[in-house]
């Protein structure tokens, strides 16, 4: 894998058609099958590295964010990546940005409300990397799902010439979403936030035996997670998988979303859930994650 930190870089070593996989590094094996999935999609795999300051709310989170470049660098030329691009701050932002991108009417709510300005720093970087790298698609997380809307919909918006695709949850193998933060939890803590994909798949269940009512469904995952002892639960949501707004029934595309603090660690989730029952859980690892590993 190539290592670039500017923009001119990426442009000048790409050769046929681009594949964008946006990160924040500490990969895992959620990055890894957006990364494996990107060499069926083109020619050229990039992954970006950039811990954006932009989109974090609290500096605290922002300075305990792990980061391991060399560990990062191994583990995306394993999965495919052709360029690994990791450029500082200053390449990213020159000047303070005096141009933001906003995404409001999808952002009022669940991520949006809980963390202040944190999608207009996501949509405002990843614009940027729309821009500065012109990718053919770009493929991000359906782990985050109201940022893939949001991320979707700018990219409409202000017609990026880009494919914006969103690929399957990676759990670890007791259902806990794979996150880079989860290294930060205490042994008690990553215990308890099992109860966060638990309540999750009793909804899921629940819409598979016929139940569509949007406070019922955020209920069964509110339980559980009250339940649990240790998390604060922050919000459970049945929302519009396109507006990433509430919705008060499962009558179109959505997904439940729900937000939880254990400690200090903010963790999120959720299940994709069609009005004919179909529900999209995301995959199991059968292993323990790298992101445990000692060495790489
Ligand atoms: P991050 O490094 O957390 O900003 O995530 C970079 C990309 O990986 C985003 O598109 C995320 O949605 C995606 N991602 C993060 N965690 C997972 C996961 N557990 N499964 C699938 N994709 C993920």
């Amino acid at each position: 894998v190539r290592l670039l930190r500017t923009f001119g870089e990426v442009r000048a070593s790409r050769s046929g058609s681009l594949a964008l996989v946006p990160t924040m590094g500490f990969l895992h094996e959620g990055h890894l099958s957006l990364i494996e999935a990107a060499g069926e999609l083109a020619e050229t795999v990039v992954v970006s590295l950039f811990v954006n300051p932009l989109q974090f709310d609290q500096a605290d989170d922002l300075a305990r964010y792990p980061r391991a470049l060399d560990r990062d660098a191994g583990l995306a030329e394993a999965a495919g990546a052709d360029i690994l691009f990791a450029p500082g701050v200053s390449e990213m932002y020159p000047l303070e940005p005096a141009t933001r991108v906003s995404v409001a009417p999808l952002t009022v709510e669940m991520e949006g409300a809980h963390r202040r300005g944190h999608f207009e720093g996501v949509a405002t970087v990843v614009a940027k990397l729309f821009a500065g790298l012109q990718p053919d698609v770009a493929l991000f997380g359906r782990k985050d799902a109201q940022q893939l809307a949001v991320l979707s919909r700018m990219a409409a918006d202000l017609s990026f010439p880009v494919r914006v695709v969103g690929y399957p949850t990676v759990r670890e193998s007791d259902g806990l979403a794979l996150s880079s933060r989860n290294v930060l939890l205490s042994p008690a803590e990553r215990k308890s936030a099992v109860a966060i994909s638990r309540g999750l798949l009793a909804a899921a269940a629940a819409v598979a035996a016929g139940e569509r009512v949007g406070v019922a469904l955020e209920g069964v995952v509110a339980a559980e997670v009250v339940g649990a002892g240790g998390l604060d639960l922050e919000y459970a949501a049945l929302a519009d998988a396109a507006t990433a707004t509430r919705i008060p029934a499962l009558d179109r595309p959505a997904f439940l979303a729900v937000a939880v603090r254990a400690g200090a660690i903010r963790l999120i989730d959720n299940v994709g859930l069609t009005p004919d029952g179909e529900t999209d859980p995301g995959v199991r690892l059968t292993r323990p994650s790298i992101l445990y590993a000692k060495e790489r």
